[in-house]
């Protein structure tokens, strides 16, 4: 089966390339060792020099097969490195103050809810950490 290695550089995709030409094509120059790469399959991107520079060779680890659309976790902790789709979401003050002020009228209501979002932060599920690494795709 044809695989497709998906090139970025500097968090732009610049193309795709079957992985069998990954090697001749680092040594050509064409892919740089400090590009990312990934392929479907992949939890995420990873430097090409790591993998396809016959001088460092580096064994991907295992992981669980993915759809074609999919590109894999978005956060990943910086704490404990745990990787998911969606932190957790902590929001400040609590439901029955924000009902209250709903019954006092819509606008208390709409600014208790409204600095509730603005306030909300965003955890690890796992340890808590509030320091995670977002990816844009
Ligand atoms: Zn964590």
């Amino acid at each position: 089966m044809l695989r497709n290695v998906h090139i970025a550089r500097k968090g732009q995709v610049i193309g795709k390339y079957p992985e069998a030409d990954m090697p001749v094509l680092v040594a050509a120059g064409t892919v740089l060792r400090t590009d990312h790469y990934w392929k479907v399959g992949m939890p995420r991107w990873l430097v090409v020099g790591r993998t396809f520079d016959p001088a460092a060779p580096e064994p991907e680890k295992p992981s669980r097969p993915r759809g074609p659309q999919d590109l894999g976790p978005r956060f990943t902790c910086l704490r404990c490195e745990a990787r998911f789709d969606e932190p957790e979401e902590e929001k400040p003050g609590n439901v029955v103050m924000e009902i209250l002020c709903w019954l006092c009228g819509p606008v208390a209501g709409g600014l208790y809810s409204g600095s509730r979002i603005l306030g909300k932060t965003q955890h690890c599920p796992k340890c808590g950490s509030q320091h995670l690494d977002e990816q844009v795709w």
